[in-house]
């Protein structure tokens, strides 16, 4: 999904969703229904702090759909975080379970807070009274909760005892993402990243674009970043350039992924590194490169840069770095944007595998999650490029196409209860 130019994210979800639908023309009441979330839930979270103070946190679930199965979607801890921002990333995981194909319904939560500031003592204490108060909805056949932003995998795991010493049970499929002592999914940690790796191979071929020694510039070197970064280095490509919040670092001639991770495992203090200049996050998205990779935080790609992209490609490692109007201009420009709900579905679909293994309680090997990632990811880029080419649209409208076309079709068999 694209921003809105001033963060309106939840506006430009569905204005995307009403040019889908008017291009489709989808169903006039299916379409009223899809606008709205089917639940949203605000709660409050009050929490002991250390100091002895009481805070008071608001925390938010959204089900924007649930026609084709349990619900699916992060839960964000972000002093940002709100009723608006958490439906519209609810509505992009609906499309984006559907274009996966996956037996979900989109949904997403969160609680506003600050969690840097917050000791591990509070954010258990947070995490578990958040839980509790959204219990009832929540469950394996329910709404199954996974790590966003400022959440991880302990979080998870608080939330699945809490869920769990609830219901008397021991409930590992009511979250992914979790530990994978606690019913956790080998693979899941790098799938986001390599389900990325995946999309780019396939596209860089039908591009006609070697990727043998493909130029890519990525921004953002966390958990999406860095993981793509070392696969596609490890593919013989040439990453020229990665960054952090801070900044960013870059070598025309190609950086050494493997030793970068090495001296910094967790991503931080990159520029330290000295076999590359120092750039900034703005002078990274303009680099001359074949292939871009935002993969840090939304809105980076708008209008005032969007004329000076030099990539052939770019793939939206995060969610929703374009915004609408930089997204014209790079389709005038004939950039392939491979959108964010397929380039970084590769992290939901092995929540999915991890939720299928906890169910059936048979852990698969890693080598069987990521061959059938790869196979899922390529079929998905396929089915979008056909219809894109098809439909004479870009790979964005497409995807989006398919994605409401599923769940409204779905919709239109179930009907309408009562
Ligand atoms: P992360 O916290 O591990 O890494 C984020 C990286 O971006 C860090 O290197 C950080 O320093 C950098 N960054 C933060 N603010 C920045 C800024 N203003 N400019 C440049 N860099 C900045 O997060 P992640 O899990 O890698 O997620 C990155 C993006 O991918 C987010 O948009 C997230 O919603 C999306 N995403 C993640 C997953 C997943 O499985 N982790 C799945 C789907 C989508």
């Amino acid at each position: 999904m694209t921003t809105g130019a001033h963060g309106g994210m939840l506006e430009a979800a569905l204005q995307q969703l009403d040019a889908v639908a008017e291009r489709i023309k989808l169903d006039p009441g299916i379409h009223k229904r899809l606008r709205q979330p089917q639940r949203a839930l605000i709660v409050s979270v009050p929490t002991a702090m250390d100091d002895g103070r009481l805070e008071v946190f608001t925390g938010y679930r959204v089900q924007h759909d649930l026609t084709m199965g349990p619900t699916k979607g992060g839960i964000r801890y972000h002093p940002d975080v709100n009723l608006e921002e958490v439906t519209a990333l609810a509505m992009l995981m609906t499309w984006k379970c559907a274009l996966m194909a996956l037996p979900y319904g989109g949904a997403k939560g969160g609680v506003c807070c600050d969690s840097t500031q917050m000791s591990r003592a509070e954010l258990e204490r947070m995490t578990r009274r958040y839980t509790s108060e959204i219990i009832s909805i929540i469950g394996p056949d329910r709404d199954i909760p996974a790590p966003d932003m400022y959440t991880n995998e302990q979080v998870m795991a608080w939330m699945m005892d809490t869920y769990s010493m609830q219901r008397g049970i021991t409930a590992p499929g009511v979250v992914t993402g979790k530990p994978l002592l606690l019913g956790g999914s080998l693979g899941r940690r790098e799938a986001t990243g390599r389900g990325v790796y995946y999309v780019l191979k396939v596209a860089a071929k039908e591009c006609g674009m070697p990727f043998k020694g493909a130029k890519v510039a990525v921004q953002g070197f966390g958990n999406v970043g860095s993981v793509a970064a070392r696969l596609l280095h490890e593919d013989d490509c040439c990453v020229v350039a990665v960054s952090n919040h801070r900044g960013g670092i870059y070598n025309p001639r190609g950086l050494d992924i493997a030793t970068l991770l090495a001296e910094h495992p967790h991503g931080e203090a990159i520029s330290h590194y000295r076999d590359g200049d120092r750039i900034t996050n703005q002078e990274l998205l303009e680099l001359d490169c074949d292939i871009l990779i935002p993969a840090a935080v939304e809105g980076q790609i708008t209008e005032k840069n969007a004329d000076r992209i030099r990539a052939r490609i770019v793939a939206e490692g995060a969610n929703g770095p374009t915004t609408p109007e930089a997204d014209r201009i790079l389709a005038g420009k004939k950039v392939t944007v491979i959108p964010d709900i397929l380039a970084n579905a590769g992290g939901v679909t092995v929540s999915y595998f991890e939720w299928v293994q906890d169910i059936q309680q048979y852990f698969w090997h890693e080598h069987e999650i990521n061959e059938r990632l790869s196979e899922i990811m390529t079929a998905a880029f396929q089915r979008v490029l056909a219809l894109a080419r098809k439909e004479q649209v870009d790979l964005r409208t497409a995807a989006l196409m398919l994605g409401v076309s599923r769940v409204a079709e779905a919709k239109k068999l179930r009907g309408l209860y009562p």
